[in-house]
C-alpha cells in the first residue's frame, strides 16, 4: 500500500468514526478530495482508489486537469474564489460550485445545463476571503432560486483561523436551517478540512473538503 492509499485510509477511517459518534450514516457524507497545486498524475492515483469527487480552487488548473483527465468520470468541485468573466468557463467542467457569493456572480453563470452550487457564506468578518455576509445571505439565496439552471444543494463556509471551528459549523447549520424555510431541497452543508473535519461531522457536515491529510503537502504554488 502506497503513502496515498494509507493516508486516504486512514481519513476514511476517521470520517466512518467521527460519523458514527455523531449517530450518523457515513454514506451520508461526501468526501472531496482537494488537489489544488497536485500534478494530474495524483488525481489518477485518487481515483484508482475510488476516489471520483475531486477540489479545485482556482480556474486555470481546474480547468487543464479535467482536459488532461476526460476520460475519468470524476465530478470536479470549483471550491475558490470565483471572478465573474471566469464563471461560464467553469461552468462547463465544474459538476458543483461551491463558493458563489454575491448575485453577480449568479448573474454570470447565465443558464446552460443544469449546475448544482452552494452559497459560500463569510464567517469570518474579515473581508476578502470570500463568502457572503450573513446579513446578506437570504437576498443571495433568492437569487440563486431565481436562477433557472442552478440548483441551490446548500451551504459552504471556510473555519475562520483562529477561532473555534465547531462554533463557525454551528452558526453555518442555523444559516442552513433558516435557507430550507425557503429551499427545502438545500440540505447540504459544504465544511470541514483537513483540520477540522471531525468537528465539522458532528455539526452535520455533508460534503468535506480534505486536502493534506490525504495528498500530503502541497507543491511549492508558482
Ligand atoms: C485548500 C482548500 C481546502 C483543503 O484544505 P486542507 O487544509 O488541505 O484540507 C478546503 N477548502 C478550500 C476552500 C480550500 O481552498
Amino acid at each position: 500500500m502506497g503513502p496515498l492509499e494509507e493516508r486516504l485510509g486512514e481519513v476514511q477511517a476517521r470520517i466512518a468514526d467521527a460519523a458514527r459518534a455523531a449517530d450518523r450514516d457515513p454514506a451520508g457524507i461526501t468526501t472531496i478530495v482537494v488537489t489544488k497545486f497536485h500534478p494530474p498524475q495524483l488525481v489518477r492515483e485518487l481515483a484508482t482508489l475510488g476516489v471520483l469527487d475531486i477540489g479545485e480552487n482556482r480556474h486555470q488548473e481546474a480547468q487543464d486537469k479535467a482536459a488532461a483527465l476526460s476520460d475519468l468520470p470524476l465530478r470536479w468541485h470549483f471550491i475558490g474564489q470565483l471572478q465573474s468573466n471566469k464563471a461560464k468557463a467553469v461552468r462547463r467542467y465544474a459538476y458543483a460550485i461551491h463558493s458563489i457569493d454575491r448575485p453577480s456572480l449568479v448573474t454570470a453563470l447565465g443558464t446552460g445545463d443544469p449546475l448544482d452550487v452552494f452559497v459560500q457564506v463569510d464567517l469570518s468578518g474579515e473581508p476578502g476571503r470570500g463568502g457572503v455576509d450573513p446579513e446578506a445571505l437570504d437576498a443571495l439565496v433568492d437569487d440563486v432560486l431565481a436562477a433557472p439552471d442552478l440548483a441551490l444543494r446548500g451551504l459552504m463556509t471556510v473555519a475562520p483561523i483562529g477561532a473555534d471551528p465547531a462554533r463557525a459549523f454551528a452558526r453555518l447549520r442555523e444559516l442552513g436551517e433558516r435557507v430550507r424555510l425557503v429551499a427545502p431541497e438545500a440540505t447540504a452543508l459544504s465544511m470541514g478540512m483537513s483540520g477540522d473535519f471531525v468537528e465539522a461531522i458532528r455539526e452535520g457536515a455533508t460534503h468535506l473538503r480534505i486536502g493534506t491529510a490525504i495528498t500530503g503537502n502541497r507543491p511549492q504554488q508558482r
